[in-house]
């Protein structure tokens, strides 16, 4: 078991996400958090997603931002970006409440 030392994000509010509790740890120690969106779906984002603001809502603003984002940046590096958005290591995340 890796020491228990992260930030308690519960009940934080970052943009449209409120925080409700932990859910686990990734591989790589950052924590993964349940949250509540402002259209009422919940989604799992980790922490640092939430803290540098990568990660603002469910995903019902995802397409307003990769809109925005598709205009900076080219359509191969925006592909490869969204399909990390997709891959959030559930697996991990069982592992570590099996443990
Ligand atoms: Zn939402």
């Amino acid at each position: 078991m890796r020491a228990k030392r992260y930030k308690d994000l519960t009940g934080m509010v970052f943009s449209r996400l409120t925080v409700i509790s932990p859910v686990g740890q990734t591989s790589n120690g950052g924590m993964i958090w349940r949250c509540m969106c402002e259209c009422g779906m919940e989604t799992d984002v980790r922490s640092s997603n939430l803290v540098q603001g990568v990660s603002t809502s469910c995903g019902c603003k995802r397409s307003e931002v990769m809109s925005i984002r598709a205009k900076v940046r080219n359509i191969t590096r925006n592909r490869r970006k969204s399909r990390r958005w997709n891959s959030t290591p559930y697996d991990d995340v069982q592992e570590f409440l099996n443990s």
